[in-house]
């Protein structure tokens, strides 16, 4: 089966919510949510971003969206009873991130765009982005439980469904899934250009995801490679029907993203990492400091060319008018 990308799926639909030429229109709030009710606790190294259960987060957004936040990527943070070897709660329909989305999307229907996170590394005892056999991971049966995972979010309603794993032929599998259960209006949206950096440490408390033993140097890219793997995992990506390619982390690789973008014809996010936020927020702890910090950073993703920016700064930037 031939599988097409559909240009227009973000030319004429709701979506170009996120494609907006501003700063603002570009930015994508990064939310976790964790099962319970009225959780909201801080999350240590990031000021402002909490674990929040669904009854919390959906307020949230609901705030959020009142100050003209209306893009959001939602994180699915599990307890130690939830994981397995398999991560195959992930998958399942009564799970937090995936009764969250349901719920925001009867609130608030095309009125905000919501994203959400595909991987294993949330669900698995061992905290890696693919499953594990004899201590290696396994590419293609981490690829089939990814499938898994992603048609659950579909199901719920995401509007993008965010690959961050780094297996490959991911991209072609979970397209040709949504493709074969008709779920023509869920995109993809694939991390294309990911490196193993060490700016991810404040997100890996927060989401509860850290490798119990080992890195991820198998399936993400080395920092010092050069462009020519950017570009090759970014064509892959296309090739296979990604709608949005996702550089990651933002501010050491600026010239990846200012050279994929120019290269390749797909809307490019780029993600403003928790270690970025971190030594933002220890080092401006007074807000015109941090105004100035913020907004030059913000910029700097726009002109090298992010069309769409994944940032913890977004509240505070939106919500303060300093974009
Ligand atoms: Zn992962």
């Amino acid at each position: 089966m031939e599988i097409r990308p559909r240009i227009n799926r973000w030319t004429h639909s709701r979506r170009n919510l996120v494609f907006g030429q501003s700063i603002a229109e570009s930015l994508v709030q990064p939310h976790f949510v964790v099962s319970g009710k009225g959780v909201n606790e801080q999350i240590h190294g990031m000021p402002g971003i909490n674990r929040q259960s669904s009854d919390v987060l959906i307020k949230q957004i609901s705030d959020d969206l009142s100050i003209g936040i209306t893009s959001h990527m939602i994180f699915g943070v599990l307890e130690d009873q939830h994981k397995d070897e398999n991560g195959t709660s992930a998958a399942d329909d009564q799970m937090p991130l995936q009764q969250t989305v349901r719920k925001l999307k009867e609130k608030f229907g095309d009125q905000i765009v919501v994203m959400t996170d595909s991987c294993l590394c949330t669900s698995t005892a061992h905290g890696h982005c693919g499953l594990i056999q004899d201590g290696v991971i396994v590419n293609d049966a981490s690829v089939d439980m990814l499938v898994k995972i992603s048609l659950s979010h579909a199901n719920s309603g995401a509007d993008y469904v965010c690959l961050s794993d780094m297996m490959d032929g991911r991209v072609r599998s979970v397209r040709r899934a949504f493709e074969e259960k008709g779920m023509r209006s869920t995109g993809v949206l694939s991390y294309s250009v990911k490196y193993a950096s060490s700016f991810y440490g404040p997100f890996r408390d927060a989401a509860s995801s850290a490798p119990t033993f080992g890195d991820r140097s198998s399936h993400q890219m080395d920092p010092r490679s050069d462009y020519k793997e950017a570009i090759l995992e970014a064509e892959m990506d296309v090739r296979e029907g990604s709608d949005i390619l996702m550089i990651k982390p933002g501010l050491p690789y600026l010239d990846v993203l200012r050279e994929v973008s120019s290269k390749v014809n797909r809307p490019v996010a780029v993600y403003n990492v928790s270690g970025e936020y971190s030594m933002v927020m220890e080092h401006a702890t007074d807000v015109e400091n941090r105004h100035k910090m913020v907004v030059e950073i913000l910029g700097s993703f726009k002109r090298a060319g992010a069309d769409i920016i994944v940032s913890y700064h977004t509240r505070e930037a939106v919500g303060r008018g300093w974009v």
